[in-house]
């Protein structure tokens, strides 16, 4: 085993500073991963690259970067009970107390332990080193006929959308609108497919992520951002709108878009982070009979269902991954996932660059 290892922070001047570091040692409960693949999430670029934004569970806290990991156990610490050397694994990203209500749901993501929460990447290393720590209670198995790729984003991105799809309901009866086709909203396309949805319509500005949206075949109709997006969503829909939205983009007009183009007795969950939304409740909801849902990330037991299901439906979440970069180049990979032309960006290591 190395004693360094090299390792990516975030400063927050929109650069990244790569650092030699010792490689850490497993404690009880814990395990050392051989990171084989890191994605960077929309939440890195809006709280940690540009500026430190966050507080509380978004605060960061000067720690290896990186909260979408997926590895390769390389060495274990006294009293795990499940995973060991060998092993291939997921890290469900916040490492919880455990023992608070939240944690005992599996929903570590709203552990209240001020002490014990910690993200990884946020307020305990993360994945963009070549080596990180991991508590066993943190771990997924990643199945063989899911590569690192795939399983780097089940840890955030799918999760988050499979949690809220599951809010909502998705089957074979719904029409689907996305607005925000960055990573998470091609990953609703892609989990709406496979539960069945055959009419999926997305928006988004950025012309790079239309075209992925259609040529993975993730949607059936892109729409340009404007402001006659509600009346094209019902001229797609025999007038009437869609029977469930996603909103992936956390933009006003956006949220606008996805509470009004949602017909009678519809469904709406808010997935993007940040910003606001106005709307009129008695036309815009009330008077339909429509419900909003906010859904945050997913529960372990959550993401251990999903990625069952990713291989009973031969879906490859890396699939949506456009541009991988070796540890060395993570400066490249951040800039270009903050210029939003791509779909996911990864950091990836050894089978996972070929
Ligand atoms: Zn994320
Ligand atoms: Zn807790």
């Amino acid at each position: 085993m190395k004693e360094t290892m090299t390792a990516a922070y975030l400063p927050g001047n929109s650069t990244v500073e790569m650092r030699t570091v010792p490689v850490p040692a497993p404690g009880h409960g814990e395990v050392l991963l051989r990171v084989k693949a890191s994605t960077i999430c929309g939440s890195d670029i809006r709280c940690i690259y540009h500026e430190h934004l966050g507080k509380g569970p978004e605060g960061y806290q000067g720690v290896i970067a990186g909260h979408e990991p997926c590895g390769q156990i390389v060495a274990e610490g006294p009293g795990c009970r499940r995973f060991k050397t060998g092993d291939r694994v997921i890290v469900y990203h916040i490492s919880g107390c455990g023992v608070c209500n939240d944690c005992r749901r599996g929903y570590m993501i709203s552990c209240t332990s001020e002490k014990y929460r910690r993200a990884y990447g946020w307020q305990r290393d993360g994945g963009m080193a070549e080596y990180m720590i991991a508590e066993e209670k943190d771990l997924i198995a990643l199945p063989d006929e899911l590569s690192f790729a795939d399983g780097a984003q089940v840890a955030c991105g799918f999760g988050t959308v499979y949690e809220g799809l599951q809010k909502i309901g998705i089957d074979g009866n719904d029409a689907v609108l996305i607005t925000g086709l960055g990573p998470v909203g091609l990953a609703t396309g892609a989990l709406c497919r496979k539960l069945g949805a055959n009419k999926i319509i997305g928006i988004d500005v950025v012309a790079e992520r239309m075209k992925i949206a259609l040529d993975l075949g993730l949607c059936d109709a892109v729409l340009a951002s404007g402001p006659d997006n509600v009346a094209e969503v019902k001229a797609l829909t025999g007038g009437f709108g869609v029977e469930r939205a996603v909103d992936c983009s956390a933009n006003a007009t956006a949220r606008a878009t996805a509470i009004r183009a949602t017909r009678k007795w519809g469904k709406i969950v808010l997935l993007g982070e940040g910003g606001s939304v106005q709307f009129n409740p008695s036309p815009d909801i009330i008077h339909d009979q429509k419900t909003i849902y906010g859904s945050w990330v997913t529960s372990t037991w959550l993401m251990e269902e999903l990625v069952e299901r990713l291989v009973r439906w031969n879906l490859h979440p890396a699939e949506i991954i456009t541009h991988r970069f070796p540890l060395e180049r993570a400066a490249d990979a951040y800039a270009l996932m903050a210029s939003g032309k791509c779909g996911k960006v990864a950091v990836c290591a050894d089978e996972e660059l070929k």
